[in-house]
């Protein structure tokens, strides 16, 4: 029993891990219910993957609410097209 909640519990590590990294939780459920602590440690290594807009007045990439480039602030209601991904 002891044994099995600890496959379970790496399983829920490894979900939270990857859904902070924005990869696929219940994939990474299953990978670290399977693989246990080893899991976990492989996608300690896997880059964060960050959703990044862009700015509507100078076209720059924007991570968050703020664009680095023009200082704009950026609402979530402007219709900024299609999200744009970049693995750090
Ligand atoms: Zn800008």
């Amino acid at each position: 029993m002891m044994r099995l909640s600890f496959w379970i519990l790496s399983g829920i590590i490894c979900g939270l891990v990857a859904n902070w990294k924005k990869r696929n939780p219940f994939y990474w459920f299953l990978c670290g219910f399977i693989f246990g602590p080893f899991a976990i440690l492989a996608l300690a290594f896997f880059p964060k993957i960050e959703k990044l807009k862009r700015c509507p007045f100078c076209s720059q990439l924007v991570k968050g609410r703020v664009c680095r480039s023009c200082g704009m602030g950026i609402q979530d209601t402007i219709d900024l097209g299609k999200d744009e991904y970049k693995v750090e």
